[in-house]
């Protein structure tokens, strides 16, 4: 049996699907001489040309008709005589055809994603994928197409980015196994938010489970059997139906409030990362949305959603809530939420630097589509904004003014908008310790126990080997939540938890008595939420 970290509960049988990470290393490659290396770069390279040409034809056929364009882009760039002609000169001096392609490959990047031009920047996104396609034929190595793997599949990588979870296709996988990640990992929220059972961390598993092996996932223990005899089959196969059992049994809290036994009124919310998810939250008996993670919506493709395609996805959030709060979150990239065709430049330390509320203050153009876009949604529904990893009072100030900046201009456009609330996520000690006084400019609060645990302990929330002090329960972090909920009732604003804590039974009676307001969960978490508070 494999052990790692139950990170989303539920049992998954079924059959082991490798997802190979694309390891792209190429140091161990030795030079075969000019005209080997010459030979192997051109076959590479007339093969990527056959597979695109391929794929285009396929899209033509199906309603691909703007990623054709994308790929015709591709062969256009790779037959540009310039650009082989300076692989071929670094492979004269002495570089194997991998470091070739590399090295020239980055150079065009470097000088696309230097221009401050959109136009530009999708060009340097264009030759990385080049650049990665050309790496994985020149060293054999193939991706798998998560989107298309078989019924009852179970996957396993070492890491899931948010772009692979997003290609998941939940009806065909029974769970996912990785091999680093925490259970406030991205891809351990969004297998929560899916309903698929999770283990993560489960060292040696690309290496000591093959394709095709049947796998048992428990997705509570982060346990995996690989091969199991027939009996442990049947055994979780009752497990899983006690389970599903269990699930129903939550079903008479769907249309119940949530009161504690003493009378006092709470929120129970969901989180999700994409408009359809609203759905989910109604469907799972939820009384509003807490968290509205807005960078998927930015991610897996090449260019920033435009002002109409950002509210489309808002505004469809507030109709299907109706009269339900929506908090919504500005865009909160950097740090482990890297978006290629942003160009967000290489930090050495990504978690302290140039990101969320930080990276939108600095680009003021990319955050006011989104605010214009959120403005005007806003007319269609109960929306309030939500600015995350805040750390002083001068970046809600500096927002609120951008936001005003952009209610005039849409009405001097005559467009339809309304104004909205705009609260802050506490998610870092900066923000707890000043919470007395943000309070005095944000309309709420919500804490965030994903980062706020991680920076308070100053431990890498993703990280095996210090997995131990990320823990909410740690006395600094308890006390970072029990003063921000303190200082927010002082200030007469409401308080909620968007972070994963939010459905820990054990912590929750500790909620409701500092006197949180409102627990956003991820949707498959709503009523048991709902059941833990009815019973304190
Ligand atoms: C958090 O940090 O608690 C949070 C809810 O935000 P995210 O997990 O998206 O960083
Ligand atoms: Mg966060």
């Amino acid at each position: 049996m494999l052990k790692g970290i139950g990170a989303s509960g539920g049992y998954g049988i079924g059959d082991a699907v490798i997802i190979e990470d694309a390891n792209l290393d190429y140091s161990g490659v030795r030079y075969l001489g000019a005209e080997s290396e010459k030979a192997r770069l051109q076959n590479a390279v007339d093969e990527f040309i056959k597979e695109t040409e391929k794929m285009i034809e396929s899209l033509k056929v199906g309603t691909g008709e703007k990623e054709s364009e994308i790929l015709e882009g591709h062969l256009t760039m790779l037959n540009d005589p310039f650009m082989l002609s300076q692989m071929n000169d670094l492979i004269d001096t002495g570089s194997v055809a991998e470091a070739a392609a590399d090295t020239v490959c980055r150079m065009f990047i470097d000088m696309f994603s230097g221009v401050d031009d959109e136009m530009m920047r999708q060009r340097a996104s264009d030759v990385k994928d080049i650049k990665d396609s050309l790496l994985e034929l020149l060293l054999g190595v193939k991706k798998t197409d998560i989107s298309a793997v078989k019924k009852g599949s179970i996957l396993i990588a070492k890491d899931f980015t948010p772009s692979m979870t997003s290609q998941i296709n939940k009806e065909n996988v029974s769970a996912i196994i990785t091999e680093v990640g925490g259970v406030t990992s991205h891809s351990a929220i969004l297998a929560r938010a899916m309903g698929l059972p999770a283990a993560l961390s489960v060292k040696g598993a690309t290496e000591s489970i093959k394709n095709g092996d049947k796998l048992i996932v428990d997705g509570f223990r982060g346990e995996v059997i690989v091969n199991p005899e027939r009996e442990a089959i049947s055994e979780y196969e009752k497990k899983q139906e006690a389970y599903i059992k269990e699930k129903e049994s939550l079903n008479v809290y769907f249309n119940k409030p949530t009161v504690t036994k003493s009378g006092e009124k709470k929120y129970v919310y969901g989180n999700i990362g994409k408009a359809s998810d609203a759905e989910s939250v109604l469907q799972n008996g939820g009384e509003g949305i807490g968290l509205f993670r807005t960078e998927f919506l930015f991610m897996d493709r090449t260019t920033a959603p435009t002002e109409q395609e950002q509210f489309e996805a808002y505004s469809t959030v507030a109709k299907i809530m109706g009269e339900k709060e929506v908090i919504i979150r500005t865009l909160d990239i950097g740090g482990d939420k890297a978006i290629d065709y942003l160009s967000i430049e290489k930090e050495e330390n990504p978690f302290l630097g140039h990101r969320a509320i930080r990276y939108c203050l600095d680009n003021k153009p990319l955050f006011k589509t989104q605010l214009r876009a959120l403005l005007r949604a806003a007319a269609f529904g109960n929306i309030k904004i939500m600015l995350p990893l805040v750390t002083e009072v001068e970046e809600i100030r500096a927002a609120k003014e951008i936001i005003a900046e952009c209610e005039a201009e849409l009405k001097a456009e005559g467009l339809q908008y309304k104004s909205v609330p705009v609260g802050i996520m506490v998610e870092t000690p900066s923000a707890a310790i000043i919470s007395d006084i943000l309070a005095k400019e944000a309309a709420f609060f919500s804490i965030g126990t994903n980062d706020l645990t991680g920076y308070t302990m100053a431990v890498d929330r993703g990280n095996a080997k210090v997995a131990h002090l990320y823990d909410a329960f740690k006395p600094s972090v308890l006390r970072a939540i029990e003063m921000t909920i303190r200082n927010a009732k002082a200030a007469g604003i409401p308080v909620g938890m968007c972070g994963e804590a939010a459905a820990n039974p054990r912590l929750i009676p500790m909620l409701v008595e500092w006197g949180l307001d409102e627990f956003s969960v991820t949707p498959s978490a709503i009523l048991q939420t709902r059941k833990t508070i009815c019973e304190l």
